[in-house]
């Protein structure tokens, strides 16, 4: 059983959106307008084209095990090309303005993350066979892991440095300052904000990313109550949108495009 959940699904579909979606179809091969390259987690609980409320044609969506886009440096040594191949096709061939990563709150592959550690034996070629979960949450999100114990050993308090576009770019992030979450979601946020760095570290982005063409931003989910969060460079941590927030977002937004 399950499957003829998805069989049903699709005959529903038939009966209902389809015509709809195949009219949006058309318009976007006349029309393209693509708005954002959007990597989330493949966790069946994020559904980002429907809380971004995006439509057909708006967003490029890649996702994996814990929203991780491996830094170049490993582009040497192993196969990571999906990731990186998919920031090549948004932002280079269909010359997208925006790349967001959207972590979420109680994430399965954070919370392995979290209790692997950076175990330097599941990075072992012998170990990502047995088991590639646990291989590619090591190799690639070991930095976000280091960046949490820095947190963590300043009890949660010190601010973390990271670098956005260019390395001269830099922005600061208090995690979780009213310590709201749990230490696994600390590091789902801290493990956004690191991709951001990893996005950047592909030379053929290089450009765009200097000369105001690419931008970078964070997103993050809390699945229990629904909220999505915007990482605020200039409130320099992870703001709720609401109704209270979104203006001043917005502008934040803006002034990206004026930058
Ligand atoms: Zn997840």
């Amino acid at each position: 059983m399950g499957m003829d959940r998805i069989l049903k699904g699709i005959m529903q579909y038939r009966q209902t959106v389809r015509s709809n979606l195949v009219q949006e179809f058309q318009r976007v091969r006349d029309h393209p307008e693509p708005k954002a390259v959007f990597f989330t987690c493949m966790d069946s609980r994020m559904l980002p084209t429907r809380f971004t409320q995006t439509h057909v044609g708006d967003m490029f969506i890649v996702r994996n095990a814990g929203n991780l886009i491996p830094h170049s440096k490993f582009f040497a040594t192993e196969n990571t090309s999906t990731e990186p191949a998919a920031l090549e096709l948004g932002c280079i061939i269909n010359e997208i303005k925006h790349v967001i990563v959207c972590g979420h709150s109680d994430c399965k592959a954070m919370n392995l993350l979290y209790d692997l550690g950076t175990d330097k034996e599941m990075s072992t070629i012998e170990n990502q066979v047995k088991s590639p979960l646990r291989g590619w949450l090591c190799n690639h999100g070991s930095d976000s892991y280091d960046k949490f114990k820095q947190l963590e050993t300043r009890g949660f308090k010190m601010p973390l440095l990271f670098t956005a576009e260019t390395p001269m770019k830099q922005f600061v992030a208090y995690i979780d300052p009213k310590n709201k979450f749990s230490v696994q979601d600390k590091l789902s946020q801290v493990n956004c904000l690191q991709q951001l760095q990893n996005i950047a570290s592909y030379g053929f982005l290089r450009e765009g990313l200097a000369s105001g063409k690419i931008f970078i931003h964070a997103l993050w989910f809390d699945i229990y109550t629904g909220d999505i969060y915007y990482f605020s460079r200039q409130k320099k941590e992870f703001v709720d949108i609401n109704e209270t927030t979104f203006p001043k977002l917005l502008e934040e937004v803006s002034e990206f495009y004026y930058h």
